[in-house]
């Protein structure tokens, strides 16, 4: 008998994240014969959504919906996963590495003493094994691993398993699940979104991050120009946001977001290990710096050694003609 693997999905504003796509990417590379059962919470019909999860691969959806589920948090969102747990008992559960992510799968992981394979940037097949792959050392090195036995969560990072074809072809059953969401102890008083540029950050497939060479939040305005040309998100270092040149929602790194763009951009930035340990898996990097031997050029595919306040809006203006 194959295996069922759980899925569960993520919205934002009502809209599903990719990462919920690429997360049944996973569970498919897990075990392509698997039964992947989608899992949605909310407070709103989600019944749209559950025909999205499906045209991109899950076979059945489960959705818990409850007024406690309109917002994340950890007891409510824990409470309506655990009862699918229980109906549904999965081979494996498969969810993005997000912020959402990072908080669920360890909690859920604790509570059923099982295992946890964080942070996969790729799953691969040996023989009838799913290998699990992921990066240590702040991304230095990789390590692979195997399930040996029982029920694991499995997390992964956006924008590193390419997404199925959308096929409006499939369909599946949608059931919904009643939860009697209690005890909540965390009041979400108020969201405070932040203004952003319409991509999101850990999602872009194209980011021009700056860093403190570029001096001032003013000097940040040609690398917005630049992303919208691109359709990419800005970035930023630490020393950037230290600096209060950008927010800190925009802080890439260690201590910050783990991003893989196709391209990233970085501009003004001396690559410290810090800093490189969250975006040194990208694609393709460009690095823009008057020094030449900054480190940020040791990890860099192609590099500009020059002023970014020249090189910014000439790119910009190359970029428009394509
Ligand atoms: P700088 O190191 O000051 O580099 C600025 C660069 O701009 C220089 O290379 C300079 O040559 C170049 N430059 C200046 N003017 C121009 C110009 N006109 N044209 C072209 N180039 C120019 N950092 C992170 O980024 N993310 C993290 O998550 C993070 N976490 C940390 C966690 C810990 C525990 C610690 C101790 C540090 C962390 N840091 C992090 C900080 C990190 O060590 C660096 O201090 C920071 O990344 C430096 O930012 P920067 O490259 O923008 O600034």
């Amino acid at each position: 008998m194959s295996d069922k693997l759980l899925v569960i999905g993520e919205a934002r504003d009502g809209e599903l994240r990719n990462v919920t796509f690429e997360a049944i990417a996973g569970a498919k590379k897990i075990d392509s014969n698997a039964e992947i059962v989608g899992v949605l919470c909310g407070s709103h019909d989600l019944n749209e959504s559950a025909q999205e999860v499906i045209f991109h691969g899950a076979d059945r959806v489960v959705i818990v919906k409850h007024d406690h589920l309109e917002t994340y948090t950890s007891e409510g969102y824990s409470q309506a996963v655990m009862a699918v747990i229980d109906d549904e008992s999965p081979d494996g559960i498969v969810m993005g590495h997000t912020a959402i992510g990072k908080d669920l799968t360890p909690k859920l992981a604790a509570k059923l003493e099982t295992g946890l394979i964080s942070d996969t940037t790729d799953i691969v097949n040996d023989g009838d094994k799913a290998v699990f792959i992921r990066p240590i050392y702040s991304g230095k090195a990789f390590e692979k691993k195997v399930i040996t036995s029982g029920l694991t969560f499995v997390t992964i990072r956006p924008n590193n398993i390419p997404v199925l074809d959308r096929d409006d072809s499939r369909s599946g059953e949608v059931t919904g699940k009643e939860v009697d969401v209690k005890d909540i102890r965390t009041v979400i008083k108020e969201v405070i979104r932040k203004a952003s540029d319409g991509v999101d950050l850990s999602e872009a497939n194209v980011i021009v991050a700056g860093g403190r060479g570029v001096k001032s939040a003013e000097g940040f305005k040609p690398l917005y120009e630049l992303a919208d040309v691109l359709g990419g998100a800005v970035g930023a270092s630490r020393g950037a946001c230290d600096a209060e040149y950008c927010d800190y929602s925009l802080q890439i790194g260690q201590t910050g977001k783990v991003v893989t763009p196709d391209l990233y951009i970085a501009v003004g930035i001396s690559g410290a290990i810090q800093h490189l340990a969250g975006m040194s898996n990208s694609k393709v990097i460009v690095a823009i710096n008057k020094d030449p031997e900054a480190n940020i050029f040791n990890v860099a595919d192609y590099g500009i050694v020059g002023d970014i306040f020249e090189v910014i809006p000439k790119l910009t203006e190359e970029f428009k003609q394509v």
